[in-house]
């Protein structure tokens, strides 16, 4: 099993798209074993997005991303990282796959609704800014075996 680290971004906040986000990974078979809402301070987003610094769009980001709250969870399941990716959808929401959160939701790439993790070293250090150990949870989900062969 794998954790990913994902984020209702600022704009899904306003939007009100917690709920179908949160919805969509839950329907899929993925445990949630970390949640909160907090608002991103400046030092924990340059943390965060360290390395898109120096890029053009990083100071618009940085102001996007600390602007209002936002809701983070972890996310536990088998291939999750990839999985949690791929039902983003393309980080440009007009080049997102039909029916992908991006692609349902948004339409400039600098307000594209969501963030996860890319790979396994992303989540593991993403998680550990945002959440403390204490923070996440370990338990069963019963309906497991109806999930996973
Ligand atoms: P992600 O992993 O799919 O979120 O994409 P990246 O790691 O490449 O970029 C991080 C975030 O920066 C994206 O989700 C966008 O919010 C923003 N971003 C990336 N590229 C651009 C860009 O060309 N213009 C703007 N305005 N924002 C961008
Ligand atoms: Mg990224």
């Amino acid at each position: 099993m794998e954790r990913t680290f994902v984020m209702v971004k600022p704009d899904g906040v306003q939007r009100g798209f917690v709920g179908d986000i949160i919805k969509r990974f839950e329907q899929k078979g993925l445990k949630i074993v970390g949640l909160k809402m907090l608002q991103i301070s400046q030092e924990l987003a340059s943390k965060h997005y360290g390395e898109h610094q120096g890029k053009p769009f990083f100071e618009g980001l940085i102001k996007y991303i600390t602007s209002s709250p936002v809701v983070a969870m972890v996310l536990e399941g088998k291939d999750c990282i990839s999985l949690a990716r791929g039902m983003m959808g393309a980080t440009d929401p007009k080049k997102a796959a039909p029916g992908t959160i991006r692609e349902t939701f948004g339409i400039d790439i600098g307000r594209n609704v969501i963030h996860g993790s890319d790979s396994a070293a992303s989540a593991a250090r993403e998680i550990s800014l945002f959440f403390d150990d204490q923070e996440l949870m370990c338990y069963e989900l019963s309906l497991a075996s109806w999930v996973y062969e």
